[in-house]
């Protein structure tokens, strides 16, 4: 509150009005969040979406260009695919929630794509270096959504550092919190140029904390369109201030999924997504199966964990509520083939945010509650 109060006082509010010399809230974020993702480059933006919107801009899309995904993900990536000119392929997902090779690797050769855009959805990462094997031979452009993945690290790396590009989003209900956000970060000067001069620099990028320096941009500012979607230095102090926090709040996340994990594994009939060794995760949401119920008992178990206060979600929902990460529900979307055990996975699959607002007991409390109403269905 202390930081947006200054940044008030100044009444400088827009990223691109400071003196000369004079750094920008949104310029600071930008060199200490890409110092702390370990890139080259780093842009702030109006929001997640937006910064996968830009991914695929600046990585060379042009209209009708088909893009790869995993079929699990979260609305703004069919969207962001849309609003590029994109058309999507969706790739199917295994029963472990993450991309599946085999199906990424023929997709890829009969579509003939050059884009992946990659969700580590609910923070369940793939294997990395494999997934880098099928883009590199087939010089495939990997764009990462990190949105669940901020801070988390596979064989020790930092989610975000496979791919070409990374995206993640600030909003409220990911792990750290501008209301709204994106960042994008990369380590190609001609991908962070296109993509600075698109999220709105005007021919103002110089000001740009950590971008590519001018020679980068020579090539690419006349040739490239303004789609506004700055971040404003208001919201900029805000993550800058929680940056410092964010490996304490991962500890906290871990140790109440672990609560949480525990709980679900000791539950006939519910089991926890396996975690691979290979994945340091951040737990800031926990997914499980329920195993042994049959679809039609669901919605029952839910209403009852709802009556007690618990709030579970089940992808495998016909008619979506609250977010929206079923394919089938993305109709302006033309001809999807159906995605047989996609589907599969997620009629089983649970899901649960876990917000820091609960505390270690609060978690305790709610794995019994599960526990007790699990025991009733079976
Ligand atoms: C939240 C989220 C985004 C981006 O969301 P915005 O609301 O646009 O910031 C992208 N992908 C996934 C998987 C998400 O959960």
């Amino acid at each position: 509150m202390q930081a947006v109060a200054a940044v008030l006082q100044t009444g400088r509010l827009h990223r691109y009005n400071v003196d000369d010399g004079e750094e920008s809230e949104a310029a600071r974020l930008e060199r200490e969040y890409a110092a702390w993702q370990g890139t080259d480059y780093c842009l702030a933006c109006t929001s997640g979406g937006y910064a996968l919107q830009l991914a695929l801009r600046a990585a060379g899309l042009q209209a009708g260009d088909t893009v790869l995904a995993n079929a699990w993900t979260l609305a703004p990536v069919p969207g962001a695919i849309y609003a590029s000119g994109g058309q999507p392929v969706f790739v199917e997902i295994d029963s472990t929630c993450r991309i599946d090779l085999t199906d990424l690797a023929a997709k890829a050769d009969a579509s003939g794509a050059k884009f992946l855009m990659l969700s580590h959805m609910r923070g369940h990462i793939a294997d990395m270096e494999a997934i880098q094997a099928i883009c590199e031979s087939r010089g495939i452009v990997m764009i990462e959504d990190c949105a669940h993945t901020m801070g988390a690290r596979w064989n020790a790396v930092l989610s975000g550092n496979f791919g070409h590009i990374a995206c993640f989003s600030t909003q409220t209900y990911k792990h750290m919190n501008s209301g709204e956000g994106g960042l994008l970060t990369t380590n190609d000067p001609e991908i962070a140029a296109r993509a600075t001069i698109l999220s709105g620099s005007y021919m103002l990028y110089d000001r740009h904390g950590a971008g590519p320096d001018t020679q980068a941009f020579e090539d690419v500012r006349l040739t490239t369109p303004n789609c506004s979607g700055r971040m404003d230095n208001m919201r900029a102090a805000l993550l800058r201030a929680q940056l410092p926090d964010l490996p304490g709040k991962i500890d906290a996340w871990n140790r109440r999924y672990a609560i949480l994990e525990a709980a679900i594994t000791r539950t006939q009939g519910l089991a926890p997504i396996p975690r691979p060794t290979s994945e340091a995760y951040v737990g800031s949401s926990i997914q499980f199966q329920a195993i042994s119920l049959q679809p039609a008992q669901i919605p029952d178990l839910l209403a009852r964990l709802a009556a007690r206060g618990v709030e579970v979600k089940w992808f495998g929902e016909a008619d979506p509520r609250g977010f929206t990460s079923r394919y089938d529900s993305w109709r302006y979307l033309a001809d999807i083939a159906p995605l047989p055990n996609t589907l599969d996975a997620l009629s089983k699959l649970l899901d649960m945010r876990i917000p820091l607002t609960f505390d270690e007991a609060d978690c305790t409390l709610i794995g019994t509650i599960i526990g007790e109403e699990a025991a009733k269905t079976l």
